[in-house]
């Protein structure tokens, strides 16, 4: 069980970070869907509410999305829709249900980092960056790499870049997580991205099977890299060894939908 001593709304960031610092029990509420799974006793539970950080706006050269905007809105709206062939509404339209996609927000989705994420497979191959209170503007291939540091996640960044992306998954059943996952990009000037998440650990870039497509080889060849290059595990979904199988499926898949 969770038990919460006080229930904080700050008025700016800075109040924020200050009290969340003040504690170690201290922790900042996205939607609450992931902390009320746990049991720990919390002394004060932050909400971002007051902060206005429940946006998607586009400047000419980047969308800014909002740390407290929920995985629902991220699934319809229009901006996220058309940006680059819709893969981050299609990564976050497997997670549970309408219901709880209202509730759950991006900011807890990103900071969490679960290996699990059905998010951040297409933020990555995107090029995404997140904007920390105190750790400033990162790339969400370097967030990724480190380890937990107490901060809060403000804003996801996405560079407007040109080009289609697609997410796609292999799950046992609707609202299950992801045995395994991942998104591919195709830009327009012939780069590919490639992101295998669920493997179970963190999701992760495969450089050297991106850098074989743009060399122009056959995706039979390239899938097989995969497993070379990403180490695969295994947990109660799936073993090492269907994962590293499904990958395979999962990349050549993914290069037919992006439309080779
Ligand atoms: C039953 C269940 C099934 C799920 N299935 C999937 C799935 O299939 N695929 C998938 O991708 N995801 C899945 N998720 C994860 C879900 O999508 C959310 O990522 C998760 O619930 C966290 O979002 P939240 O808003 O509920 O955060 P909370 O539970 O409120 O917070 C989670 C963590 O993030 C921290 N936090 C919150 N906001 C911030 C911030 N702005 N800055 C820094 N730290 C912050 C909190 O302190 C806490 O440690 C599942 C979750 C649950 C509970």
């Amino acid at each position: 069980m969770i038990t919460i001593k006080e229930y904080v709304a700050p008025a700016s960031l800075e109040e924020a970070y200050k009290i969340l610092m003040s504690g170690k029990t201290n922790l900042i509420l996205g939607g609450f869907g992931f902390i009320k799974m746990g049991s720990r006793a919390v002394n004060k539970a932050i909400d971002l509410c007051n902060l206005s950080l429940d946006y998607i706006t586009e400047t000419t050269d980047e969308i800014l999305i909002g740390a407290e905007t929920s995985l629902r809105t991220l699934e319809i709206n229009e901006i996220i829709r058309n940006y680059c062939g819709g893969a981050i509404s299609e990564g976050v339209s497997n997670i549970v249900g309408v219901q709880f996609r209202n509730m759950a927000k991006v900011g807890a989705s990103v900071f969490s980092r679960y290996g699990f994420s059905d998010l951040l497979p297409s933020l990555l191959v995107l090029d995404a960056k997140v904007r920390l209170y105190k750790g400033g503007i990162i790339d969400l291939e370097e967030f990724l790499e480190k380890d937990f540091e107490r901060d809060i996640l403000v804003e996801v960044i996405l560079p407007k870049k040109k080009g289609m992306a697609v997410y796609d998954c292999i799950r046992k059943s609707t609202g299950d997580f992801s045995i395994i996952n991942g998104a591919m990009f195709r830009g327009e000037d012939g780069q590919y991205k490639i992101a295998i998440g669920s493997r179970p650990q963190r999701v992760k870039l495969a450089v050297k099977a991106a850098k074989a497509l743009e060399d122009g080889e056959n995706i039979e060849t390239v899938v097989d890299i995969i497993p070379e290059e990403l180490h695969f595990g295994t947990n109660v979904r799936g073993s090492k060894e269907y994962r590293e199988d499904m990958s395979k499926a999962l990349v050549s898949r993914m290069y037919c939908k992006v439309g080779a």
